[in-house]
């Protein structure tokens, strides 16, 4: 089978290094960074002197391309989770604390439950949920699933900014309508939280690395392609830092890259090009485990609290609002909800901010209109990315299915 050169080492690039080899192929990956990972993976942090993850991820059992991928990477032991679907809140105006748990089955009957159900939640309430899977059209989260009341405020809302990083009132409701249909739609059994046990790269990147240089794969880090040689409707080069790349005969390319780059590449390619930011606090600090590992703040800066062995980290999602704070503003804030939250002593412990300016793009109508499917009009180049037309936002999940997609073109028929 030929050879495939993959560009960009991300998840959307692996996924289909994987799911090619599958299939047979050979593949070559060219990454710019120091490492494979992109968006999704851990570095050392000199200041904090311990390893961190790009960014609190969190899965969900009902994400079946992601554990298709762990399971044949041999990594689907490296996430961990509670063993039953619970999501523990706290409204930090009231004080009050919850836990959602819906039922394994697809039958919702938690809804009728007091200790599962969100407080103040009316049952006419969950009608909203109803509306949000038929949803058709541009409308946004908001208007879709306006009147939902307290559901909306301490559920549904947290949900949404987590899953679209986009605010209620811009993003397209489709979008969050996909998530819930594989997830919260299937039952409880599809809604088991997981995260990486020890890191985001000993889950998602590490391990493939592993498995494709056992099966022959190459990764080159810290090259960069800077352009393409196009001729007679195909690629023939790439054109790397290290210099040019044959792209031979028979052999095809998949441009796994962020949205900001791919134009760059293939001049005339409409993609997203308006971003969110999630912005990450770092606490170096032991703290009391909690059930799920994390909790849901609601009216905090802090939006989720993960704790893990020394670490405990907050996610602020849609912050392009909030991000022009100093770090050191941002890191008070967050550890006063995070104090709050998890009954910890006031001094703050020492801090890292990370601000992922573009961390995913904008899910709204209009940035949904420029995501392209992964053909292109050259006849050995397919594009991959959580940025492509997915029907998912930008997720784990939806990285993961754009490189199998990649990958199941290249080896039909048509494409050989
Ligand atoms: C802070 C944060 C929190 C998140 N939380 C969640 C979450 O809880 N759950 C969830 O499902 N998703 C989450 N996501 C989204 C998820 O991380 C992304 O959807 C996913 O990692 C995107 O993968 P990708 O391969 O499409 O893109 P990328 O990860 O951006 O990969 C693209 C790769 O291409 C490389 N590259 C760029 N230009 C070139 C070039 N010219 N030549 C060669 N290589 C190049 C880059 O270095 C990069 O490695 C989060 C993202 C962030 C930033």
């Amino acid at each position: 089978m030929p050879l495939i050169h993959i560009i960009g080492a991300g998840l959307a690039g692996l996924a289909a290094a994987v799911a090619l080899t599958r299939a047979g192929h050979r593949v070559t990956l060219y990454e710019s960074g120091p490492a494979a990972g992109g968006r999704c993976r851990s570095y050392f942090d000199r200041d904090l002197g311990c390893r961190l993850d790009n960014g609190n991820h969190l899965l969900l059992s009902g994400n079946r391309a992601t554990l298709d991928y762990l399971a044949t990477t041999d990594a689907a032991a490296t996430l961990t989770g509670p063993a039953r679907p619970i999501f523990p809140f706290m409204d930090l105006a009231t004080g009050e604390r919850w836990t959602v748990a819906p039922n394994l089955g697809r039958i919702p009957w938690w809804v009728l439950s007091p200790s599962r159900r969100v407080p103040g939640a009316r049952l006419r309430d969950y009608a909203a949920l109803a509306r949000l899977r038929f949803t058709r059209g541009d409308a946004s989260v908001a208007t879709v699933l306006d009147g939902a009341g307290a559901l909306y405020r301490r559920l549904l809302q947290p949900l949404a900014v987590a899953a679209l990083n986009t605010p209620p009132d811009t993003a397209l409701a489709r979008l969050l309508a996909a998530v819930v249909n594989e997830t919260l739609a299937q039952g409880g059994a599809a809604c088991r939280p997981l995260v990486p046990a020890v890191g985001l790269s000993e889950s998602f990147i590490d391990p493939a690395l592993a498995w494709l240089s056992a099966r022959g794969g190459t990764l080159h880090t810290g090259r960069r392609v800077a352009a393409l040689a196009i001729d007679g409707g195909a690629v023939r080069d790439l054109l790397t830092t290290d210099g040019p790349a044959p792209v031979g005969p028979g052999e095809a390319v998949v441009m796994a890259v962020p949205p900001w780059v791919a134009p760059t590449l293939l001049p005339g390619l409409v993609a997203p090009d308006a971003h969110e930011t999630i912005i990450n606090v770092h606490f170096r600090t032991q703290a009391a485990p909690i059930p799920a590992g994390f909790i849901g703040l609601v009216g905090g800066m802090a939006e989720w609290v993960f704790v893990k062995d020394g670490i405990v980290a907050t996610t602020t999602s849609a912050a392009n609002r909030v991000v022009d704070q100093p770090a050191e503003a941002l890191a008070a804030t967050s550890w006063a909800d995070t104090a709050r939250a998890l009954a910890l002593p006031d001094p703050m412990p020492p801090w890292r901010v990370v601000k992922e300016k573009r961390a995913t793009f904008a899910a709204t109508a209009a940035q949904e209109r420029r995501r392209p499917g992964p053909r292109t009009a050259l006849s050995n180049l397919v594009l991959a990315g959580d940025w492509t037309a997915t029907g998912l936002p930008a997720t784990i999940e939806g990285a993961i299915r754009s490189g199998n997609t990649a990958a199941a073109l290249l080896s039909g028929p048509r494409m050989r």
